[in-house]
């Protein structure tokens, strides 16, 4: 994981967790070759698995002891997934198109891993069964922060999601501290489009 390290990852159980994790499994035949290239790719349906060094920065941001129950929105080649696995004690993960997360399912079972639930539905409603959640993570953006997933974070717990506009937008951290939300701006991303009831219409 050279590439990591040189864009500045530096988190060793982060890293770890990418070593463990085959990325070609993720991604259609017709784009294996660039599997392992800091690049999103297509992966079908319109979306795109994310950019490696994208994924590491979302990682070391959660801060994640291995303990937590983590939520995911936005499955979809279940990549990340499967590294949040590697980080946290227990993953489910919402993806809102069918042969994405069928897909997902294969490839995740294909890594042995077994700390991840997956569901078929609008994510930007959470996974309220299963809350609080220790950390949050949409791997999509939205226009502002659905309101079940701030109500569904654990106090101390994390919360990240790109916000903005259409085109570009910031990497937002929340945090739950003392029953209140704090924010703060990280980097510039670019991010599909997070479609739901609290999210883009349509
Ligand atoms: N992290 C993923 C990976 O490793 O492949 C990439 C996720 S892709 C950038 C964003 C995903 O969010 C897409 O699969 C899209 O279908 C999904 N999505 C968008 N809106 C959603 C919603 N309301 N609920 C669940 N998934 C949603």
């Amino acid at each position: 994981m050279e590439t990591l390290q040189e864009r500045g990852i530096k988190d060793l159980t982060v890293l770890r967790a990418f070593e463990q994790t085959p990325r070609h499994v993720f991604v259609p035949t017709g784009v294996r070759h660039r599997a392992y290239e800091d690049s999103a790719l297509p992966i079908g349906n319109g979306q795109t698995i994310s950019q490696p060094s994208i994924h590491a920065r979302y990682l070391e941001l959660l801060k994640l002891t291995g303990r937590e129950k983590v939520l995911e929105v936005g499955t979809g080649s279940g990549y990340q997934t499967v590294l949040l696995a590697h980080l946290a004690s227990q993953v489910f993960s919402i993806e809102r198109i069918a042969p994405l997360l069928q897909g997902a399912r294969e490839a995740i079972a294909k890594c042995g891993v077994r700390n991840v639930s997956l569901l078929l539905g609008d994510g930007t409603l959470g996974w309220r069964e299963y809350s609080p959640y220790d950390a949050i993570l949409v791997s999509a953006a939205a226009p502002s922060v659905p309101q079940p997933l701030v109500e569904q974070l654990a106090e101390g717990g994390r919360l990240l999601i790109p916000l903005g506009g259409q085109d570009v937008q910031t990497l937002a951290v929340l945090t739950r501290k003392n029953g209140q939300i704090h924010r703060e701006d990280i980097l510039p991303v670019r991010f599909v489009r997070l479609l739901g009831q609290h999210g883009w219409q349509g």
